[in-house]
């Protein structure tokens, strides 16, 4: 008897979906980050901004507390800082910008509206490659932060602390599309702003926050293009939960359509939670409109201008971005993995152009000395690079005498300079047992000179120089000097 037959006969029928098969689908996806500034003070106070584990409520004044009466002043590096990452996004910056405010009610918003900018915001404009797309950023503004809730035991307790941090909102246009280029689009995005140093930018820390909104692009088998409906994904506490979130919401749209057939006008927004633990979305509520926040100019305020000289100004503080030392790398022949990773962040490619640094110091100061002495040409196969690193590996138990020295020696005979160094005693020796064997001789061979050091500090150079002779050239001058000015005390 065949089983399968038996169980097949008990399956319930399975509901046929429509244009599974011909569909195409293309997912349209924008993000919206939140930044905080690392100023040291808030964007409308003098209070600290520094909220990250400190006890609550102890940052704050009227004006984060959003007190009547109290006056705010915008702080002037937050507005620089957010030009100057505005400027590495490649956004223009508007001459003049104004805040406005924009009037929700909650409980951790104690002013009853947020300061913020919509109509003129610093910067307009950007764009981000992502391999060879062309992300557009539609803006990136100024605003403050509002402060914490913190839920205990079926209460809510709200710390002020966090109330008026200075914050950029990046808004990319919806050219995303999918949750790897979100990513990478998130991954460059916080490059660059560590690069500039206007934030940490970290996302488990909540000092970068990114909400991602989602819908879909269905062309139908029959020639029919619907847009599904426009969802805002909130509570994203990490990259991985960003990529996840999309990648839910891509198919919870896609399969919605499949079994309603319907789809609605992509500027009817939802908002959805993001669930985390059940790594799934949730509508939280159908979004208000922009004009429910009753925007308008804030009044105690005056508007903003950023002539164009300072624009350049602040130009000039940028250092070079991720993509322009990609390309400089790529010009070194370097392969695109190894350039990219190189400029992931900004301390490793300092140690590489260091390295690059030290090269080239090897080449011109030693190399290129005896080759004009000589008048002859570089041979490439005599450059070692394994040698070069040796070198640098004991660069500081090597005199400058030295290190040329031993370039040289492998320059031209190929010898491996810790060997050439070992044999010909060119290590120094900073070993302070035997420095302050070389130094006790010095001091009893030399009591005038002690007389001397002790009218006048500046005669420890002759000592110095009688230590070297004793030690044979070997001693470490630096430290010998430390360990002759310790005896003499
Ligand atoms: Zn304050």
């Amino acid at each position: 008897m065949n089983q399968n037959i038996f169980l097949v006969h008990h399956v319930k029928p399975v509901k046929i979906v429509r244009h599974d098969k011909t569909m195409k689908t293309t997912p349209i996806i924008g993000l919206e980050v939140h930044v905080e500034l690392k100023t040291k003070s808030k964007m409308f106070c003098g209070c600290s901004a520094d909220h990250f584990h400190v006890e609550a409520n102890t940052h704050t004044c009227p004006v984060c507390l959003g007190l009547p009466g109290a006056l705010p002043v915008p702080n002037k590096t937050a507005c620089e800082w957010c030009v100057k990452l505005g400027l590495a996004l490649g956004c223009s910056i508007n001459e003049e910008s104004f805040f406005e405010r924009k009037n929700y009610f909650y409980p951790d918003l104690a002013k009853g509206y947020q300061i913020t900018q919509l109509q003129k915001p610093f910067a307009v404009n950007g764009k981000l490659d992502i391999d060879g797309h062309e992300i557009r950023i539609n803006r990136a503004h100024m605003e403050e932060d509002t402060g914490k809730s913190v839920h205990v035991d079926g209460s809510t307790l709200l710390d002020f602390n966090r109330s008026g941090v200075p914050l950029v909102e990046i808004v990319s246009e919806p050219d995303l599309i999918s949750a790897l280029e979100a990513k990478k689009y998130l991954n460059k995005l916080q490059q660059i702003i560590r690069y500039i140093e206007v934030s940490d930018a970290d996302i488990e820390k909540g000092s970068m926050r990114c909400e991602p909104t989602v819908n879909v692009k269905i062309e139908t088998d029959s020639g029919e293009v619907v847009y599904t409906p426009l969802a805002e994904i909130k509570n994203v506490a990490s990259l991985t939960g960003v990529m996840n979130a999309i990648d839910f919401e891509i198919k919870r749209q896609i399969d919605q359509y499949q079994s309603d057939g319907v789809a609605k006008n992509s500027t009817n927004k939802t908002t959805r939670g993001w669930d985390a633990d059940k790594n799934q979305t949730f509508l939280q509520r159908e979004k208000e409109g922009s004009a429910d926040y009753r925007y308008f100019p804030e009044p105690d305020i005056p508007p903003i201008t950023f002539t164009k000289v300072q624009v350049e100004e602040i130009r000039k503080t940028l250092p070079e971005l991720p993509d322009q030392k990609i390309t400089k790398y790529k010009s070194l022949s370097l392969s695109d993995y190894d350039a990219n990773l190189l400029a992931q962040d900004s301390v490793f490619s300092s140690a590489f152009e260091k390295a690059l640094n030290n090269s080239a110091n090897l080449l011109n100061g030693a190399i290129r000395t005896a080759l004009n002495e000589n008048q002859s040409e570089i041979d490439l196969n005599k450059i070692n690079a394994t040698h070069f690193q040796d070198i640098f590996s004991k660069k500081s138990e090597l005199s400058s005498t030295a290190i040329k020295q031993l370039t040289l020696e492998s320059y031209n005979s190929g010898t491996n300079p810790l060997t050439f160094a070992k044999d010909n005693n060119l290590f120094q020796v900073s070993d302070t047992g035997a420095l302050e064997q070389f130094a006790k001789e010095v001091i009893e061979a030399n009591p005038k000179a002690i007389e001397d050091y002790r009218k006048n500090p500046l005669a420890i150079g002759f000592l110095v120089g009688q230590l070297m002779k004793v030690s044979k050239g070997s001693a470490n001058p630096q430290t010998g000097k430390e360990i002759l000015e310790k005896l003499l005390k």
